[in-house]
């Protein structure tokens, strides 16, 4: 994987003149731990984990990065994705280098209570080698983590950092009651959304596919219902879109229709699977159906490589939209391109979750949740406002106007606005990149992620 992603670093790099040792340390990644621990598991046997944590580039401390639970990953992988979190922070403007952790475990097969014991040892690990951090390395969920992991994090953490008052932001992705900030659990699904739609409004490139511009009435699939798929699919759908395909672990369903995600939420939760959905028009064992069915847009949301050579000939969608971390692999993704499909890359596309991060690790370092000392003066200002139009134009206006009109934006509303502003300046500058070097939106993403890494070492220089 970390193949992959370098040669989208190398297709872009191809455009930039900068000396060629710059564009290899910026590629390397510059630190791997790999860590081995025992669990005692719920019956007394001893099993030994594997873990690591990969820092891709300190050129920005702290660096950040999730912590995913997966039984296949190994140290290519969470490079890959270490130097993905580099390149995606330096895009959205979130001062951070690149970082990404992992144990390798099928999360399914341990307890609720082994979890937590590995969890917690996991941050010991980190801790014991000065490798988590409020300033140093903050972690953050991915895929097979959540909340719940992130409160054992900060748990643990404190713990063995008594006294250190800056202790919360040694992670996000907390619990709200944690430490966490409100709206960072939707973040990275409200930023694929966010992408979605500015992709969608711009007209031009809609013109040059033959595509209507706009969400609404769109044919949407998407593969993985988790955090990330689960809360695009939920924006999209609120935004207009009609999904009429999902897929999950055990399978596909189909509905030209539109399927109803809180139904089959709901239908999941009851019976353990998506299939069986009533009023769909099809389903399939098989997982990778969905991917291939012909529809607007297709936004993977699961996990890596899941449009290979293998079925990149059978893709249909106009549209990808990359939820996951390198869905597509380098030569489906050129196979992709050649045939005019949009692809609108993940390091642009899931980077609201570690912007909404960074307003938590803001919050924690600030010790205040956003808007608690404006949030009141900002209504009364409001109000002075409304009366003073009242009694100029002898005017009244109802009491639910006057509630609409002078509510203030508390913290999930600033968290929200952030992330928008942040999604939509970020695809102005790709776009303005895209058309002046006519390339793809991904190489238009790694020259613009580049040059602001390389910005960093040429004007602060290269120690010692
Ligand atoms: P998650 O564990 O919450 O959800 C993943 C979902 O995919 C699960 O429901 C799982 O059952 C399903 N799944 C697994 N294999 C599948 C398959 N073959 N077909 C269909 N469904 C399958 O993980 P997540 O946090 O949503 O992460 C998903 C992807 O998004 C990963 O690539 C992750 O690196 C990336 N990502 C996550 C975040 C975040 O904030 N959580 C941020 C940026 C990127």
């Amino acid at each position: 994987m970390f193949a992959q992603v370098n040669k989208y670093f190398d297709k872009a790099a191809a455009h930039l003149d900068y000396p060629p040792g710059l564009l290899s340390q910026i590629k390397a990644c510059n630190s791997v731990y790999r860590m081995q621990f025992p669990l005692k598991r719920d019956d007394g046997t001893i099993e030994v984990i594997n873990g690591w944590r990969a820092q891709h580039s300190v050129h920005r401390l702290p660096t950040k990065g999730g912590i995913r639970f997966a039984p296949q990953v190994d140290e290519d992988e969470v490079s890959a994705l270490a130097a993905l979190m580099t390149y995606k922070c330096a895009l959205v403007d979130v001062p951070f280098g690149g970082a990404k952790g992992a144990v390798r475990v099928d999360r399914s097969k341990y307890s609720d209570g082994e979890l937590e014991r590995i969890t917690r040892r996991y941050t010991y690990e980190l801790f014991a080698k000065n490798l988590i951090g409020p300033g140093m390395d903050v972690p953050a969920p991915d895929y097979g983590t959540g909340p719940r992991e992130m409160a054992w994090i900060v748990d643990t953490y404190a713990t063995l950092a008594r006294g250190e008052i800056d202790a919360l932001g040694c992670v996000t992705g907390k619990p709200v009651t944690q430490g966490g900030v409100r709206g960072r659990a939707e973040s990275t699904g409200r930023g694929v959304y966010f992408a979605l739609r500015e992709a969608l409004n711009d007209k031009e490139d809609m013109k040059a596919r033959k595509i209507r511009p706009g969400l609404d009435g769109k044919s949407v699939v998407v593969q993985g219902l988790g955090n990330v798929g689960y809360h695009a699919a939920k924006f999209i759908q609120e935004g207009g879109g009609v999904l009429v395909a999902l897929s999950e672990r055990e399978g596909s369903i189909f509905s030209e229709k539109g399927l109803d995600l809180e139904k089959v939420m709901e239908h999941r939760k009851a019976t353990g699977s998506i299939l069986g959905f009533p009023g769909i028009s099809r389903s399939s064992p098989n997982n990778g159906d969905a991917l291939e069915m012909d529809c607007d847009v297709l936004v993977p949301a699961a996990l890596e490589n899941v449009i290979t050579e293998e079925n990149v000939d059978r893709i249909k969608a106009r549209i990808i939209v990359e939820g996951a971390n390198g869905p597509i692999t380098a030569d489906a993704s050129e196979k992709l391109l050649g045939r005019g499909v949009l692809i609108v890359p993940d390091i642009y596309t899931n980077a609201g979750g570690v912007t909404v991060s960074y307003f938590e690790w803001v919050k924690n370092l600030s010790h205040m949740r956003f808007g608690r000392m404006e949030k009141r003066f900002q209504e009364r200002s409001n109000e002075r406002i409304l009366a003073g139009v009242e009694h100029l134009t002898g005017l009244h206006f109802t009491p639910e106007e006057h509630e609409r009109v002078s509510a203030a934006a508390g913290e999930e509303e600033l968290v929200n606005s952030g992330l928008e502003e942040t999604m939509i300046s970020a695809y102005r500058e790709l776009r303005a990149i895209q058309k002046e070097r006519s390339v793809d939106l991904r190489t238009a993403a790694f020259i613009n992620a580049i040059g602001k890494v390389a910005m960093a070492y040429q004007q602060r220089g290269i120690f010692p």
